[in-house]
């Protein structure tokens, strides 16, 4: 089994505990996803709202030090962009588009740095956007919109979980190259966070128009109310983005070490349940291979690798 996670925040909870990402009692090691074949996870910096301007900038600096320590510390484990023959692959993203600190400098810098994916906000409001619990929604701001066209010239793609409704209008119109939403799922769930954060069925066709992916995200709060937060929850939400948007859309973004996940479902060695559990209900092996792995994967080698 293959797998290609796009969300998960791993990185920052170990930065902030200082622990290993060989091995910890959290919901990713690598010691634990040695029966994966193949691996690669986005570890996301996490830039809480808090931080505006330079501190959220230092704020990065930090945690990009220590997954650069972590890198060094595990080499089994490359840069997805280095194309070396490893096991596990990492590529870097910022979740928060504040992590610029409102400047096309601070984009740059962040491109040095090998971030791949730009989460544009997180919940409140940064200097690119409204977040999807901002109090007013101001959509994509005049910096927001000239950051997008710089990401986009620099192979660095868009990521709208999170962001709000009219940011997400916005970004679509203005667009020239496919995004994706992380980890988000469908909005069929009705409680606050998830009215808030999923994805409604015309955002999802448009994701799907633009040729993005969606990662399923494996928060309780997102996938159901109460119990329904288990395998048959996920591939419900798989299915709807199927439905709506076709094969080739639909990925993983479990959102792991960032929220509260069903036990069932709680650690990346319990992926392979999830894989047996969906087998056996219908999904055929080419399309689980798509959505645990191929179709991020065919996403970021057509981001990363083509010269456009
Ligand atoms: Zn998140």
């Amino acid at each position: 089994m293959r797998l290609f996670d796009l969300h998960c925040d791993t990185i920052t909870e170990l930065y902030k505990n200082n622990g290993s990402l060989c091995k910890n009692s959290g919901h990713i090691s690598l010691e634990r996803a040695e029966y994966l074949s193949e691996y690669v996870q986005d570890y996301a910096v996490f830039i809480p709202d808090e931080y505006r301007g330079r501190s959220a900038v230092d704020y990065f600096d930090s945690v990009y030090e220590f997954y650069k320590g972590q890198l060094k510390m595990n080499p089994e484990l490359t840069e997805y962009a280095d194309r070396e023959s490893s096991k596990f692959k990492a590529v870097l993203s910022v979740e928060g588009g504040a992590g610029m600190g409102g400047t096309i400098e601070g984009l740059h810098h962040l491109a040095d740095c090998g971030v791949k994916l730009i989460t544009l906000t997180w919940n409140g409001r940064n200097e690119l956007a409204s977040g999807c619990f901002d109090e007013e929604d101001i959509g994509l701001t005049d910096f927001g919109k000239e950051a997008v066209k710089e990401m986009e010239r620099l192979h660095i793609a868009a990521d709208v979980s999170h962001l709000s409704k009219k940011g997400f209008y916005c970004l679509a119109d203005i667009a020239e190259k496919p995004f994706i939403a992380s980890h988000s799922c469908c909005d069929t769930v009705d409680n606050f966070k998830a009215r808030h954060r999923n994805l409604t069925d015309e955002q999802i066709k448009i994701i799907a128009e633009h040729g993005g992916i969606i990662g399923v995200n494996l928060w309780e709060k997102l996938l159901g109310n109460g119990n329904d937060n288990s395998f048959d929850a996920v591939m419900r939400h798989m299915s709807r983005i199927i439905d709506l948007g076709g094969e080739k859309c639909v990925a993983m973004g479990t959102d792991f070490d960032g929220c509260d996940i069903n036990p069932d479902l709680a650690g990346i060695e319990k992926l392979r349940g999830l894989y047996d559990y969906l087998l056996s209900h219908g999904f055929g092996e080419k399309l689980l291979d798509d959505i645990f792995f191929a179709n991020a994967d065919r996403f970021f080698s057509a981001l990363l690798f083509t010269k456009k």
